[in-house]
Order: C-alpha cells, then sequence, then structure tokens
C-alpha cells in the first residue's frame, strides 16, 4: 500500500517555524482567517509580507533547519517498519529541492522514501499515480482529490491533517489531529482492505 504524504504542514512545521523565527506566537484559535487568498493557505502575513520572511528564513534557515510536528519522524519510521510504501509529495519550490535533499540524508530517509517535487500539479499527480491514501493539510488539494474519490473511489482517499488553516473544510474525509491517530487508520485502513472490505 502506497501512501503519498506532504511535508509543510503534515511532517515538517514550515508556518510554525517560520513564526518562531520572527519572534511571532504559533497560530492560535480564531486565527484561521489569516489566508492567503490566491492559494488557500494559511499566513498571518499578507502574501508580500510573506514572500519577505520566507526569503529571509530561507537564507538564514534553509528548509534544513525546520522543525518537525510531534510524532511525524514515529510515524513514518512504523509506516516504514510495516513495510508501506511511502512517497513524499510537495509543492515546495525550485530554491528548496538541494535543502530537502539534503534534509531527507539527515533523516535516514534518501534511499527509503521519493521525493516528488510535484510543481504546482499536485492533484494531478496524485490521481496519476499509485497512492492509495494521500495524506495533506491545504484545502485546495484535498478538495481536488476527493472530487475524483468521490466519483469513482478508484483514486487515492484523501485524509486531512488537522491545522487551523484547513478547519472549515467541510468534505466527509477523516481528518487526524496528531501523527498517533492517523498511523493508527493507515494500519487498519490496509488491514480492512486485505479483508476484501
Ligand atoms: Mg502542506
Amino acid at each position: 500500500m502506497v501512501i503519498g504524504i506532504d511535508l509543510d504542514g503534515v511532517v515538517c512545521d514550515f508556518i510554525g517555524s517560520l513564526l518562531r523565527m520572527e519572534g511571532r506566537e504559533e497560530l492560535q484559535g480564531g486565527q484561521q482567517d489569516y489566508y492567503f487568498p490566491h492559494k488557500g493557505d494559511c499566513a498571518v502575513y499578507t502574501e508580500e509580507q510573506f514572500m519577505k520572511a520566507w526569503d529571509e528564513f530561507n537564507a538564514q534557515h534553509g528548509f534544513i533547519g525546520i522543525k518537525m510536528i510531534s510524532g511525524a519522524f514515529d510515524g513514518i519510521e512504523e509506516l516504514l517498519k510495516k513495510k508501506f510504501e511511502i512517497v513524499f509529495i510537495t509543492d515546495r519550490k525550485k530554491e528548496s529541492f538541494r535543502d530537502t535533499w539534503y534534509w531527507m540524508r539527515l533523516m535516514g530517509w534518501y534511499d527509503k522514501i521519493p521525493v516528488v517535487f510535484s510543481d504546482g500539479q499536485k492533484v494531478e499527480r496524485v490521481l496519476h499515480s499509485n497512492i492509495d491514501i494521500l495524506v495533506d493539510d491545504s484545502l485546495e488539494i484535498l478538495k481536488g482529490v476527493y472530487e475524483e474519490y468521490e466519483m469513482n473511489f478508484k483514486t487515492a482517499l484523501p485524509v486531512c491533517f488537522n491545522q487551523t488553516w484547513n478547519s472549515q473544510l467541510n468534505l466527509t474525509i477523516p481528518r487526524f489531529y496528531d501523527w498517533e491517530a492517523l498511523i493508527e487508520f493507515i494500519v487498519n485502513y490496509r488491514a480492512r482492505k486485505n479483508e476484501g472490505c
């Protein structure tokens, strides 16, 4: 069984790391009104402010310095141990490719987990792949994959990793608040599939 996993917002705490660098608090409830209008992603910045902060963050930390989301490392290790195939699928920009590969080496995943840089085409890439479950935090991506899934159930099952910026997602797809619950779901999902359910 192939599990597609988004990086930022699911494995890596991109926004949190950016906010910490700026000495800001992490996002609290009620702050979900801060969005990039064009992308549906979350920020406490305007787009211009965000790009400036992002450049600074990149210059100082790079994508190597982004903290992990709690439970993500152990969760991924557990999936590998249980012989799941994992694919990281990310819309990170070109400038971050080198850092991402370096980070993959640091994590010990370089030879174990392929990384797909989907270049803004994530939904299409997922729909034309053999991914069984896609874990993502982006409203836009989850909606896109769900539309297809709802039609024929043959594409990847989208599951939502909870973040403030996806709280208004009202699709009937599973939502997970931590990695422990996510892993339990994935393991049970495979067991059910193997039993032909
Ligand atoms: Mg994401």
